[in-house]
């Protein structure tokens, strides 16, 4: 069973329910968020497939402070904004409302282009319309029952005199800095701090001021719950960085019964995100990020990456390793397949169907297979589309076509950035020590070839495929022995792309290098 629908017949099938994903926008959004966005609008999807009445909600963290310089910001502009709410500091790329606004509007695309298209909610936003006032006073006049939580779960001694909050301080903007030591009820006594904290000076100020419409946000363990009651989320997972026993999660639900009084969301742990960018990540001088996963592969199977690993288990993707992409796509296939055949009755068709954004079409269409395609786009001589009607065994159609196109932009984008050398076709410039171990006849069959391609007037590679059949008849040469001998000396393979396709390529380009290495000179 599709890990999703697992998880929904878990839930109460009578309310309503809201799924919601939250992240810090710091910078840009490394590749591995795509596990936590993904894996709520999975179970959003989910829910919705098996008729539950729910929403998908995500929020921007805005009003957390910038609490580290990512290495692509410059440090002599920067510094200085350190300790500061995320939504208060200029944007980058001078444009966007701010480096909240950039990094999140960045990742939120990106998440938009897999088909996850939550309602988003900016956290300054929230508090500053006055959403979070009557948490915030809950949570300052019960911070008892606070400062018990946190020693009964994390061990954690919060003396008397602190409190759970963060003040920007209305001298120097900085939310990072300050410390809250007093609440009368009405205001909250600060101090901001020049030594609070490693990553920002404060400015000194101390003063008084009222907690409410954004003055103030809770600090993380609490603020979580607090957007939980606001926004009346009932579903909501973490990494499990934050479910630890003792973690933010354990401390959060805590919060929300015994302070809030309501029932935390129903959580669930889901695993990591690897990916292996180091060659592209060289290229760029940053880690992979999110908006490059539609770069690698098409949305749908960068979804059905997410959909056929249980959100327990860590994904390991390398795209760099010869065989996980064309693998992806093969599996990909296959349940494309066994959904045309069973519909969503197998968790293979299932899987395909939880992959689409869109609906899908009621005709099934042919599905050029990524391996071969990846080798009949290195010879110009061969027409894709003519390759693959034969493949088919009848004209592809206009849908298959476009799938057809769509494929090969990403098998180039594969040769270019992640294919093995192996599966790039490069003819080798001298002849390899291999071909002194080619058996005579071996050696009489390229002689041979040589003198047919010398005269040959073939008109495509897959016409020349069957003339070196004929050779190899003639010859009485097992065709597997003649085709090795050709890669051999060409390649210095046991294998590779189709021998005629090769020949033809050569003959166009340098027919008398192809000549003279099949006579061994
Ligand atoms: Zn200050």
């Amino acid at each position: 069973m599709y890990w999703a629908d697992r998880l929904v017949e878990k839930l109460d099938k009578q309310k309503k329910h809201r799924v919601d994903d939250m992240k810090t926008p710091s910078g840009h959004a490394h590749v591995g968020s795509l596990r936590a966005i993904g894996t709520h609008g999975l179970v959003y999807e989910a829910m919705r497939h098996a008729g539950l009445d729910v929403d998908f909600t995500y929020v921007v963290n805005d009003m957390d402070p910038m609490d580290g310089l990512p290495v692509y910001l410059d440090k002599d502009t920067y510094q200085e904004h350190m300790g500061k709410p995320l939504y208060a500091i200029p944007a980058p790329d001078g444009v966007s409302e701010s480096l909240a606004a950039q990094y999140a509007h960045e990742y939120i695309s990106a998440f938009n282009a897999l088909g996850f298209r939550p309602t988003i909610f900016w956290s300054s936003q929230l508090y500053k319309d006055g959403k979070a006032n009557d948490i915030i006073r809950k949570i300052l006049d019960n911070v008892e029952v606070v400062r018990k939580i946190y020693k009964e779960v994390a061990d954690q001694d919060k003396p008397e005199g602190w409190y759970p909050l963060q003040v920007i301080c209305p001298d120097c903007g900085k939310i990072g800095s300050s410390l809250v030591t007093d609440w009368d009820g009405e205001k909250v006594t600060f101090e901001c701090k020049k030594d609070l904290v490693e990553w920002a000076v404060g400015c000194g100020h101390t003063g008084m001021i009222s907690p409410f419409d954004g003055n103030a946000k809770l600090m993380w363990k609490l603020d979580w719950p607090a957007h939980w009651k606001m926004l009346g989320v009932t579903v909501e997972g973490a990494g499990k960085d934050h479910m630890t026993s003792g973690g933010s999660h354990e401390i959060a639900s805590r919060v929300m019964r015994e302070v809030l009084n309501e029932t935390p969301p129903f959580a669930f742990l889901h695993e990591f995100f690897l990916i292996d960018g180091a060659k592209m990540g060289s290229s760029k001088g940053n880690a992979t990020n999110a908006s490059d996963m539609v770069e690698i592969l098409p949305p749908e199977l960068a979804r059905f990456l997410l959909v056929r690993t249980p959100f327990q288990r860590a994904i390991n993707f390398n795209p760099s390793v010869s065989n996980t992409i064309p693998d992806l796509f093969d599996e990909y296939d296959r349940c494309a397949k066994e959904w045309y055949k069973v519909g969503d009755d197998s968790p293979m068709g299932r899987m395909y169907q939880a992959s689409q954004i869109d609906e899908i079409s009621k005709t099934e269409s042919y599905l050029p297979r990524f391996r071969d395609l990846a080798q009949v786009i290195q010879f110009p001589s061969v027409d894709p589309v003519a390759y693959f009607s034969g493949r088919k065994g009848s004209a592809l159609n206009e849908v298959e076509q476009a799938i057809l196109s769509r494929r090969i932009d990403y098998a180039r984008t594969w040769l270019e950035k992640y294919a093995d050398t192996q599966d790039v076709y490069t003819v080798l410039p001298e002849l390899p020590e291999s071909a002194s171990k080619l058996d005579d006849a071996q050696k009489k069959f390229l002689h041979n070839c040589a003198d047919f391609l010398d005269s040959a007037h073939s008109t495509s590679g897959d016409e020349l495929q069957s003339q070196l059949f004929e050779q190899t008849k003639v010859l009485e040469i097992p065709p597997q022995m003649a085709f090795q001998a050709l890669y051999t000396v060409l390649l210095g393979k046991t294998h590779g792309p189709k021998a005629g396709w090769v020949l033809f390529d050569l003959l166009r380009k340098d027919k008398e290098f192809l000549l003279k290495r099949l006579r061994l000179s």
